[in-house]
């Protein structure tokens, strides 16, 4: 078993680059199917969601477009349990099928206020890909459509996700020590 340490705190392996791929995969190929002779544009929410927008793109092979949006909740391993857009989206998404690119999803507040701020916009339809969700942890109604693993309430990091800064390089997942 693979175990390294980020911080004060221990991670063991949960997910390996290979099941990641084959998950995005798996969602890229719905998406084709989805949204076949439309353009959707991939929302991604940073800072987390840069290694799955990048390899889920690559999977496409609709035409699609790609822009990034930036929210902060979260400092450390435990949620502030509130939201804070940062950084604004640069085009307009009226009339356009948007597809929100989350790193995961986890009570579920971010995507709600998210979803919320969009729909103002009046796109075409407005979806939510996420690559990891926390069903237990879910504290309001969000339709996640496309989500590529669900996971037990436990912290993770790797592959775009971090603690505390750290740990976003990681090609694997790991899990917190308990
Ligand atoms: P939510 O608003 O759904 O509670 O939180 C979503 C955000 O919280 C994610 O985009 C991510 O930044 C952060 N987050 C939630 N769970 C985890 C986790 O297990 N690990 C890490 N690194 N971040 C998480």
């Amino acid at each position: 078993m693979s175990t390294i340490r980020i911080h004060d705190r221990e991670f063991v392996k949960s997910i390996s680059r290979e099941e990641i791929a084959a998950e995005i995969k798996r969602v890229a190929e719905r998406i084709n199917k989805d949204y076949a002779g439309k353009r959707p544009l991939l929302l991604g929410v940073l800072n987390g969601c840069f290694m799955f927008v990048s390899d889920l793109m690559k999977n496409l092979e609709i035409e699609c477009e790609v822009s990034f949006v930036k929210f902060s909740s979260y400092q450390g391993a435990d949620t502030t349990g509130t939201v804070k857009q940062v950084l604004g989206l640069a085009e307009s998404i009226a009339g356009r099928d948007v597809i929100i690119v989350e790193d995961i999803v986890d009570t579920g507040l971010t995507m709600h206020k998210m979803l919320e701020t969009l729909a103002e916009s009046k796109p075409a339809s407005l979806a939510i890909a996420s690559l990891f969700l926390k069903p237990a942890r879910l504290r309001v109604d969000v339709d996640v459509k496309y989500s590529a693993f669900e996971i037990p309430d436990r912290f993770i990091v790797g592959y775009g996700l971090d603690y505390d800064g750290l740990g976003r390089n990681l090609p694997d997942v790991y899990d917190v020590k308990e």
